[in-house]
């Protein structure tokens, strides 16, 4: 039976998936990243974890068509070279792709994490017959991917789709990336840490802690208790949220001209708290026509969709059609 590995690389987890040739996932497994103290460390764990993956759970015991990996942080296409990853603890250039070829005997094609995500909605998601659309990944920061005539957009080097770092305010909030007013300072999950620093020191205990201990992955959470227990102050917050993604969109949808955009990420879960004001928003910042003519939707593959999109790439081999 005819099958491909897809690899999605986070910050903290690494998830496989055995992906058939019609996008349907058979076998999954998520294993926790150990503490990498080189790019030589990375490849050689990487390599031994799909392997063991892949003799546990291949089809037949047959070898797969190929393995593909999305990774957060800019990725060279197609010689899967990382630059400066900001989630890794090493920086310069990292010639992952190459490295890993050598330590594994089927071919690895690795792109960024949020093109790869582009890809699994195109083949099977929302995507899927839909010739211009936009992906936006809501979570701790913003990724995203552009397909254009049915074309993933990777640009000159590689490292197209920084939608995350479109700005939104030039004179805005500092962004890590150095700098300002990025769309992730606002519509993320930093960008929410970013709105309830600016409340000043009348936050609750909880709240507090969670930022101060740079836990911010539970703020949302803890916002949605408090609005579910009627304190409608903390919807400022979804709706500086919902402005910043809406003048996005709106930029969006003059740049490309979409028939969709497409929110994905942890973020998406919470989407009744931002959603329609931000599609409401995004009318005010583009022009009339092609706003009509775009849905903005919400993800149905969840966290599947870098699986079936780094899976897809290794079918593909080339890559260049999602
Ligand atoms: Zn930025």
């Amino acid at each position: 039976m005819e099958y491909a590995i897809g690899c999605d690389v986070g910050g903290t987890f690494v998830k496989m998936g055995v992906v058939l040739a019609d996008g349907a996932v058979t076998a999954r497994d998520m294993v926790p990243l150990p503490p990498l103290t080189s790019p030589g460390y990375l490849a050689s764990w990487l390599a031994g974890a799909l392997t063991a993956f892949q003799e546990k759970n291949a089809p037949d015991g047959t070898p797969p068509k190929g393995v593909g990996i999305g990774i957060p942080g800019p990725v060279r296409f197609p010689d899967g070279t990382l630059f400066d990853p900001p989630n890794l603890p090493f920086s310069g250039e990292i010639p992952l792709g190459k490295l890993l070829r050598g330590l594994l005997p089927v071919p690895v094609t690795i792109d960024n994490d949020a093109t790869v995500q582009t890809i699994g909605e195109a083949w099977v998601g929302q995507g899927k017959g839909v010739k211009n659309f936009i992906y936006l990944a809501l979570g701790t920061g913003i990724g995203g991917g552009i397909v254009t005539d049915g074309a993933i957009t990777r640009g000159a080097l590689g490292m197209a789709g920084e939608i995350g770092h479109l700005t939104i305010d030039w004179h805005g909030r500092p962004c890590r990336c150095g700098s300002r007013g990025c769309l992730e300072t606002y519509a993320s999950i930093n960008g929410i840490a970013n709105s309830l620093r600016e409340m000043g020191p009348s936050l609750p205990a909880d709240i507090r802690e969670s930022l101060e201990n740079g836990a911010w992955s539970g703020l949302p959470g803890l916002l949605k208790e408090r609005l579910d227990q009627g304190e409608t102050r903390w919807q400022k917050v979804w709706d500086i949220f919902a402005d910043a993604l809406g003048a996005g969109m709106g930029s969006l949808i003059n740049l490309f001209n979409p028939e969709k955009i497409i929110i994905s990420g942890g973020l998406s879960y919470h989407s009744p708290l931002f959603l329609s004001r931000a599609v409401e928003t995004s009318r005010r910042y583009c022009f009339r026509r092609p706003a009509a003519s775009c849905d903005i939707v919400t993800s149905r593959l969840k966290d599947n969709a870098g699986i079936i999109g780094a899976a897809r790439m290794a079918f593909l081999s080339t890559g260049n059609t999602p």
